[in-house]
């Protein structure tokens, strides 16, 4: 007689690895999106603290707004703003993002300087 018991059947692990591969292929772009999600709202975050820390410099120095001083206060700021790496710049009165777009979500925090 056939010996059985131990061990699967090439069929059983043959089917066990296709459902794995199932499962990661439905998962990969859901985490995907997730994680861009997450990086945008840092993103976005980041964005309207480091807005924070500049109106407060320019207060406590006494200075006022330009492209200039906006690039000054960027190139010395030591925190990472975006984690997508995009690159932070003043467009259209408020502080942008290369890599990621504001929601229009203005809740009349745009910028109040110039
Ligand atoms: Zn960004």
């Amino acid at each position: 007689m056939v010996q059985s018991g131990g061990g699967f059947t090439l069929v059983e692990v043959l089917l066990v690895l296709t459902v794995i591969g199932v499962v990661i292929a439905v998962s990969i772009p859901l985490f995907g999106g997730y994680l861009e999600q997450v990086s945008s709202a840092a993103c976005m975050a980041n964005r309207s603290q480091f807005r924070r820390m500049y109106e407060a410099h320019l207060i406590a120095e006494g200075k006022r707004h330009s492209l200039l001083e906006f690039g000054a206060f960027l190139d010395s700021y030591d925190k990472e703003i975006c984690p997508g790496s995009g690159v932070i710049a003043f467009l259209e009165q408020r502080i942008s993002c290369s890599v990621h777009q504001d929601n229009d979500e203005d809740d009349g925090e745009s910028v109040p300087f110039l």
